[in-house]
C-alpha cells in the first residue's frame, strides 16, 4: 500500500515536471517567433525631473502573445537570458529605442526628451557590446547623450575591470549610465566608488513603505546623500503618490517615476500625456 502510494506520486511528480517542460519549451519556442514576427512592442513610461517637467522616459518591454496576450518582461526576460535570446531580443529593444530618439530629434517639444534601456548582465558582458551600441547610435543617427543605459548589480558578478573599461567607453561617446533596483543586489560601497556611473535609481521596493517603515526612510535618504557626495543624478522609481513625490523631493531626489505620473504607455499614450503635462507645467 505503501510503495503504491510512494509510486503514484513520483509518477504524478514527473508528470508535472514533463508539463513544465513541455510549457517551457513552447514559451521559448515563442518566443524566438516573437522577434522575427514583431509581437514585440516598447511601452514608455515618463521620468519627470524636480521642476515637473517630463525629461525622457523609460523604455519597457511587452511582448504581445497571439494566445496568451500581453506577457510581462518579469515573466520572459529570465527566459530570454537563459536561452540567449535576450541578445536579439536587448539588440532590437536598443534600435528601437533609438528610432523613437530619432523620431523625436525634429520636434522642438520632443527633442530634449532622453530615454532609458534596461541592460541585462549577459548583453553586457559581450565583448563587443559597446561597438554594438555605438553602431546603433551611428546609424540612427541619434546624439548619444539622450540615451541612459540602465545597468543592474548583477553584472558584478562578471569582471569588474571589465564593467569599467566598457563604461568608460559608452561614456566617452556621451552615453549615460544608470545603475537600476539600486540596493537590491550585490553592490557594495566600494563598487559605487570605482564605477564610473551617471545616475542611481533607488529601487521601488525601499519607496513602496518609505512613509510607514523607519528603516526605508533611513535606506532612501542615505542612497540620496550618497549620490549628493559623489556628484551622482539619483532617481526614484515606483513613486506611487504625491506624498511620495514630495518626500523625496524634500530629501533631494532629482528626477522620479512612477504610476503617479503613469504606468508605461504605448508610444501614442506617451506623446498625449507628454504634450498635456509639459504644456500644463509651463504654465
Ligand atoms: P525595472 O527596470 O526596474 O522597471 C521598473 C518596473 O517597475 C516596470 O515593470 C514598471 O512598470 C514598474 N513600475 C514603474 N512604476 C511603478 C509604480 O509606481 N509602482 C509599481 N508597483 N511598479 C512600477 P515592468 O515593465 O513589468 O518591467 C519589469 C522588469 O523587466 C524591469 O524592471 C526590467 O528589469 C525588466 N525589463 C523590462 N524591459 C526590459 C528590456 O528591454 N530589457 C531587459 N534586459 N530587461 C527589461
Ligand atoms: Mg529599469
Ligand atoms: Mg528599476
Ligand atoms: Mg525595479
Amino acid at each position: 500500500m505503501h510503495n503504491l502510494l510512494v509510486t503514484a506520486l513520483l509518477w504524478t511528480l514527473l508528470w508535472v515536471m514533463q508539463a513544465n517542460l513541455t510549457e517551457r519549451n513552447m514559451l521559448e519556442s515563442d518566443l524566438r517567433k516573437a522577434i522575427s514576427q514583431n509581437q514585440l512592442e516598447l511601452y514608455y513610461q515618463p521620468q519627470v525631473g524636480d521642476d515637473g517637467r517630463i525629461v525622457g522616459a523609460e523604455a519597457l518591454l511587452r511582448w504581445e502573445h497571439p494566445v496568451k496576450g500581453m506577457v510581462s518582461p518579469a515573466d520572459f526576460i529570465p527566459l530570454a537570458e537563459q536561452t540567449g535570446l535576450i541578445m536579439p531580443i536587448g539588440h532590437w529593444v536598443l534600435g528601437a529605442a533609438c528610432a523613437q530618439l530619432m523620431a523625436w530629434s525634429n520636434n522642438p517639444a520632443t527633442a530634449q526628451l532622453r530615454i532609458a534601456v534596461n541592460v541585462s548582465a549577459l548583453q553586457f558582458k559581450e565583448p563587443n557590446y559597446v561597438s554594438q551600441v555605438i553602431s546603433v547610435l551611428e546609424r540612427s543617427n541619434v546624439n548619444p547623450s539622450l540615451l541612459t543605459l540602465e545597468l543592474t548589480e548583477s553584472m558584478l558578478v562578471n569582471d569588474v575591470n571589465d564593467i569599467i573599461t566598457k563604461m568608460n567607453a559608452l561614456k566617452s561617446k556621451g552615453v549615460c549610465v544608470s545603475l537600476d533596483d539600486f540596493g537590491t543586489g550585490y553592490s557594495s560601497l566600494n563598487y559605487l566608488k570605482k564605477l564610473p556611473l551617471d545616475q542611481i535609481k533607488i529601487d521601488q521596493s525601499f519607496v513602496r513603505d518609505m512613509l510607514t517603515d523607519e528603516d526605508d526612510v533611513t535606506i532612501v535618504r542615505t542612497v540620496i546623500d550618497l549620490a549628493h557626495g559623489m556628484r551622482l543624478h539619483v532617481i526614484a522609481e515606483g513613486v506611487e503618490t504625491q506624498a511620495h513625490r514630495q518626500f523625496l523631493a524634500d530629501l533631494g531626489c532629482h528626477s522620479f517615476q512612477g504610476y503617479l505620473l503613469s504606468k508605461p504607455v504605448p508610444i501614442g499614450d506617451f506623446e498625449t500625456i507628454l504634450l498635456a503635462h509639459n504644456t500644463a507645467a509651463a504654465t
